[in-house]
């Protein structure tokens, strides 16, 4: 069967070409999911936010989005998020490719698992593939540690220093939990990183516009990115996304 890939933009992305409106029942509120193409194979566009970005990061319903990709019935789920860079090396108007991340969200609902006893296993916390077709599609952008934060306000300039010395090399708001629920879903994940500002103290402060406009002035990138990645996803798949390795439910074990 032919490959199926979701894609969920964040700020300053809210859209790919050609998009046939799609709507999604979920247990956790209606998703309007976009259908096209992208590198010749079936897409589903998803804006993280919303059609018209009424969810700030806080808000986001990221269980409805990934409910709604998971019953699309897609193999591979490409995240497109914005952050900031907490290291000089990592430019504002980069490009990174999420590695691994470090999750100090405190109030979105976060777990597909909030009434069960289920305990995933996140030692492989992207998909080794996808992330790998992302690295390929965007030579040089480095593989980076992500600390996800409540937002909607921006760090304060102790908190970067406590991220980066947790060795964290980007920080932003909307990655976890979806890729925590994507993972928990066995959805293979992987996410694309553009950093749009230096965060406090390591460089300039900008302005959530300023940061948007950077990202829409490198959409031909983005959406040339996103393309390549698509076609180098494999078809076959050998990792273990799907198993939720480690994933086991203690309230059913217990009644058994
Ligand atoms: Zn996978």
């Amino acid at each position: 069967m032919a490959l199926r890939l979701g894609i969920v933009g964040g700020t300053g992305f809210y859209g790919l070409p050609k998009l046939e409106p799609v709507d999604v029942e979920t247990p956790f509120g209606d998703v309007a999911l976009g259908r096209t193409k992208l590198g010749g194979r079936e897409a589903f566009f998803v804006p993280r936010h919303g059609g018209r970005h009424e969810r700030p990061p806080h808000l986001v319903n990221h269980r409805a989005n990934v409910h709604a990709l998971a019953s699309a019935h897609c193999d591979y789920v490409l995240g497109v998020f914005n952050a900031g860079s907490l290291v000089k090396g990592i430019r504002p108007g980069s490009w990174a490719v999420l590695g691994d991340f470090l999750d100090f969200h405190r109030s979105a609902p976060r777990t597909f698992f909030a009434d069960r006893a289920v305990h995933v296993d996140f030692s492989e916390p992207v998909c080794p593939h996808a992330s790998d077709a992302l690295s390929k599609a965007a030579p040089g952008a480095p593989r980076v540690v992500y600390a996800g934060l409540d937002g909607p306000r921006f760090e304060t300039p102790a908190e970067v220093r406590m991220l980066a010395g947790a060795g964290a090399q980007v920080v932003g708001m909307t990655a976890v939990p979806e890729a925590t629920l994507a993972h928990e879903r066995g959805l293979c994940y992987a996410g694309l990183v553009f950093v749009g500002n230096h965060a406090s103290g390591v460089g300039r402060p900008a302005a959530a516009q300023e940061i948007q406009a950077l990202l829409g002035a490198q959409r031909r990138r983005l959406l040339a990115t996103l393309d390549a990645a698509a076609r180098g996803l494999p078809t076959k798949k050998s990792c273990r996304c799907a198993k939720a390795p480690g994933c086991a439910d203690l309230t059913l074990e217990a009644k058994a």
